[in-house]
C-alpha cells in the first residue's frame, strides 16, 4: 500500500481529523521531514500529518487503514537506518505535537511523557524533581519519546541504566487496527499476560504508533567526574573499558575514539588536540554517585594497564570539553558527505579484532573509502561509519555485516533496522524467528498500512 491512488480526497479526509493547518503540503516544508539527518536516506510524501493527540492519532490510522495508505510514524527524525523516512511515498505521521510531560510521581520516580517530548525535555523534567532519565544521547535536543521507543535507543548511559526497554514501565499506543491500547498505570510488577510495552520497543513503527509512555527514573548522582585517557593500543583501550566496568559501581559511561576520529574533530570544531602527542586511542569515561566517585576513579584509572595519557575533569565546563570530543564525532564525519552508519555489537572478546580487521575489510571492497570508528564499547557496541561511497552502494554493508556475523556479533546495536539492514536480517534471525515477527504484524496491522517497508524483509 502507498499513498497513491486518491490522494486529495486522503488530505482532505485527514484534514478534517486534524485540521487543514496540520496537513502540511508545502514542498519545501515537506523536504525536511522526508530526508533522514545523514542525508543518505531521502524519500517523498504528499504529506506530513501532524496530529494533537491520541484520539486524533487513532482517526487517522483508522482512516488510512480504510484508505489502504501507509503511514511512516516519525517523531525527531534522528534515526540513523533511514526507519522514519517516507521512501516510498508512504504519508508521514508527525508525533512532535503529542509533546506533553506530566509531574514526577516522586513516590513511584516515574513520569508520564508524549509520544512527541524530546529526551532533552524528559531529562529536565526529571532533574527539576531531583531525579534523572537513565537514557541519555547526542540528539538528546531533537530525538522524542516515541522514537527512542521506535529503535530501542541505547545511548550513552546504557551500560549503567539499560536500554529504553529497560526505562518504559507501560506505554500509550494506536495499533494498526485503530485501536488504543493504553497501560499507564506505572505498576512496576504487574505479571497481567503478554507485556506490549517492551514488544513496541524496537518494533520501529511497524506494529503501533506509540502517543504516550509511563518511563521509570533514576536517582539524580549530585556528583560527576570525566577523564580521557589515551592509549597507544587499541586493545589496552577496550580492556580498560572492561576493567573499569568491573571495578566502578558509578561508572556511568566509556566511548571508544580513534586517532583518526579525534583528529578530525579537532580539525572541524577548532579543539585542541586532548594531548601533546597524537595517540592510538582514546576511552572518555564518566562516573557519577551521590557522593564524590574522583577518588575511586583515580584508584581504578591507577590500577589500568597502558595509559598513555589522563586528562581528568570535574568542573562542567572543563567536562563538556571533554564530552565534545566524542559527541563531535557523527556531525564531523557527515560534513565529508553521507556516510554509511553501520551500527555493531560484537562479543567482548571479539571486539578489538574487528577493529582491528574492519578497515582492511572495507578497503579491499572500496579503496577509495575512509572507515570511522568509534562508540559505546563497554556495551560491545562499535559505530562503523565509512565515508567516500555513495549512498546506494551496499557493497561495504554487505561486507561488514557479513564480517560481524562471522565474529558473532548484532548487525544493529541500538540504531534498529530500518530500510538500511532488512536485507541482511537473516543475519541474525531464523527463518523461524522471522515468521513469528511476520505472524505479529499481521494480528496488530493487519493492513499493513504502518511503516511497511521496513524492519521486516520483503518476501
Ligand atoms: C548525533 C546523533 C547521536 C545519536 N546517538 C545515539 C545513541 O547514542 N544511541 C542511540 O540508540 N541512537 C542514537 N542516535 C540515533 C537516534 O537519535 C535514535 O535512533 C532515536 O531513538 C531516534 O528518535 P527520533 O525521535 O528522532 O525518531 P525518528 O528518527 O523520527 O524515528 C525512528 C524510528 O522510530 C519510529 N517512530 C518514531 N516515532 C514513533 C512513535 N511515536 N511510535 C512508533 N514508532 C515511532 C519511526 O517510524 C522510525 O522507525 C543518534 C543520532 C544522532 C543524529
Amino acid at each position: 500500500v502507498t499513498a497513491g491512488g486518491p490522494v486529495p480526497a486522503l488530505l482532505t479526509a485527514l484534514a478534517d481529523i486534524v485540521g487543514p493547518a496540520n496537513v502540511v503540503t508545502d514542498p519545501d516544508v515537506v523536504a525536511a521531514y522526508a530526508a533522514d539527518w545523514t542525508g543518505r536516506f531521502r524519500g517523498t510524501a504528499a504529506a506530513v500529518v501532524r496530529p494533537a493527540d491520541t484520539a486524533e492519532v487513532a482517526a487517522v490510522v483508522s482512516l488510512c487503514r480504510t484508505r489502504r495508505a501507509a503511514l511512516v510514524p516519525q517523531g525527531g527524525n534522528t534515526g540513523l537506518v533511514g526507519g522514519g523516512v517516507p521512501l516510498h511515498g508512504e504519508v508521514v505521521l508527525s508525533l512532535r505535537r503529542l509533546a506533553g510531560i506530566g509531574p514526577v510521581d516522586e513516590a513511584a520516580g516515574q513520569l508520564t511523557a508524549g509520544a512527541g517530548a524530546t529526551i532533552a525535555a524528559v531529562r529536565a523534567a526529571a532533574e527539576a524533581a531531583g531525579w534523572e532519565y537513565g537514557v541519555d544521547l547526542g540528539s538528546r535536543d531533537s530525538a522524542t519519546v516515541g522514537g527512542t521507543i521506535g529503535t530501542n535507543a541505547g545511548g550513552l548511559h546504557m551500560l549503567r541504566h539499560g536500554d529504553t526497554r529497560a526505562q518504559v514501565v507501560g506505554v500509550e499506543a494506536v495499533l494498526g487496527t485503530g485501536a488504543v491500547v493504553s497501560h499507564l498505570g506505572g505498576l512496576l510488577k504487574d505479571n497481567t499476560g503478554y507485556a506490549l510495552a517492551p514488544l513496541f520497543c524496537g518494533s520501529e513503527g511497524t506494529l503501533a504508533v506509540v502517543t504516550a509512555a509511563r518511563l521509570r527514573l533514576v536517582p539524580r548522582p549530585t556528583h560527576r567526574v570525566v577523564a580521557l585517557l589515551a592509549f597507544d593500543e587499541v586493545p589496552a583501550a577496550i580492556g580498560a573499558a572492561h576493567a573499569l566496568r568491573r571495578a566502578l559501581g558509578s561508572l556511568e559511561a566509556a566511548e571508544l575514539m580513534l586517532a583518526a576520529g579525534v583528529g578530525l574533530v579537532c580539525e572541524t570544531t577548532g579543539a585542541p588536540p586532548p594531548f601533546p602527542g597524537p595517540h592510538a586511542a582514546y576511552l572518555l569515561v564518566e562516573a557519577a554517585a551521590g557522593h564524590d566517585p574522583t577518588e575511586e576513579l583515580g584508584d581504578a584509572l591507577a590500577r589500568l594497564a597502558g595509559v598513555a595519557g589522563e586528562a581528568v575533569a570535574v568542573e562542567p565546563a572543563r567536562r563538556r570539553e571533554l564530552w565534545n570530543y566524542r559527541e563531535s564525532h557523527p556531525p564531523s564525519v557527515n560534513g565529508l558527505g553521507a556516510p554509511h552508519k553501520l551500527d555493531v555489537t560484537l562479543p567482548a572478546d571479539a571486539m578489538a579484532a574487528f577493529v582491528a580487521e574492519v578497515p582492511g575489510v572495507v578497503a579491499e571492497v572500496a579503496p577509495e573509502a575512509r572507515t570511522w570508528l568509534w562508540g559505546h564499547v563497554a556495551d560491545g557496541n562499535i559505530h562503523v561509519n565509512v565515508t567516500g561511497v555513495e549512498p546506494d552502494d551496499e557493497r561495504i554493508d554487505d561486507a561488514v555485516f557479513h564480517l560481524v556475523a562471522r565474529r558473532g556479533g548484532s548487525i544493529s546495536a541500538e540504531h534498529g533496522i530500518g530500510a538500511a539492514k532488512r536485507r541482511w536480517l537473516h543475519l541474525n534471525r531464523s527463518a523461524a524467528e522471522l515468521d513469528a515477527f511476520r505472524a505479529i504484524k499481521r494480528a496488530l496491522d493487519p493492513d499493513g498500512i504502518l511503516n511497511p517497508h521496513v524492519l521486516l524483509p520483503t518476501g
